[in-house]
């Protein structure tokens, strides 16, 4: 079996401020090591279900914060971006027998985590697909989707843990945070570990045929970005429109076109 995860640090546990997610900040060391931690509980859970390649992309920031030399012999790293549209997932098109996320967040304009962001948190105040609020779950969950990888897990706060759910409650989830305003309230370090271990066993000992995330046919992104000069040179992208002075609507039918959007335009 050949496994793939997805590791963002928004929704690590007891993660709750921007300083531990940042390199240059003193109280990141204790945040990339619990990134680490549950990156390495996620490839022990595939390990022990019969995964014998796993392939991780660090998909948080610089793309560079999971420490290699704890990771175990099967599991290769991709470290930096690409720059290919697929972003947090890239990697996954060469083809996988199911993916996990592990310490992702809530959307941009939830009040489920403190640090609630879609993609950038400096340009993008809301991010909608088809009507709804759209996570970088979402996002790269329909991307592998899009090339029959089943997504059978995600660790994260309680309000992405809901959400996941909603699209497809056979994923297993594990809620390291419940955010309540600019409060986060978190189970042990130790314990998240212990469950994503477990989790992740236990999601891919399912039949992997069942998983049933949705694709849609036809993609509606609108984008809300927190300057309106941003708007107004997206809305110069193919396809792409005004809808207000800070809203942008793309429309399109497939993720990967939503993807290079994305690439191009946030
Ligand atoms: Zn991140």
């Amino acid at each position: 079996m050949r496994f793939f995860i997805s590791a963002d640090i928004e929704g690590v546990t007891g993660i709750n401020n921007w300083d531990e997610t940042n390199k240059s900040h003193p109280d990141y060391a204790e945040f990339r090591k619990q990134m680490t931690r549950e990156v390495l509980a996620a490839c022990e859970g595939a390990l022990a279900a019969g995964a014998k390649e796993i392939v991780i992309k660090d998909a948080h920031d610089s793309g560079r914060n999971i420490i290699a030399s704890e990771l175990p012999r099967e599991a290769q790293l991709i470290r930096s971006w690409s720059r290919h549209p697929y972003s947090m997932v890239w990697g996954i098109e060469e083809g996988f027998d199911a993916a996990a996320f592990i310490g992702y967040h809530s959307p941009s304009a939830s009040g489920d985590n403190p640090l609630s962001h879609t993609m950038s948190s400096n340009l993008v105040s809301e991010m909608q697909l088809n009507g709804e609020l759209c996570s970088e779950f979402l996002l790269h969950a329909i991307v592998a989707r899009s090339h029959q990888v089943p997504v059978v897990f995600c660790s994260g706060d309680a309000g992405l843990c809901k959400r996941v759910k909603a699209n497809d409650p056979l994923i297993e989830t594990v809620s390291t945070n419940r955010g309540v305003g600019n409060a986060t309230w978190a189970i042990h370090p130790d314990l998240a570990v212990e469950k994503i271990r477990a989790g992740v066993e236990k999601a891919l000992h399912k039949d992997l045929k069942q998983y049933v995330l949705k694709i849609p046919q036809h993609f509606i992104l609108d984008v809300r970005y927190t300057r309106h000069a941003s708007a107004y040179r997206s809305s110069h992208y193919p396809g792409a429109k005004l809808l207000s002075p800070t809203t942008v609507r793309f429309e399109c039918d497939s993720i990967l076109d939503v993807m290079r959007y994305i690439l191009f335009c946030v």
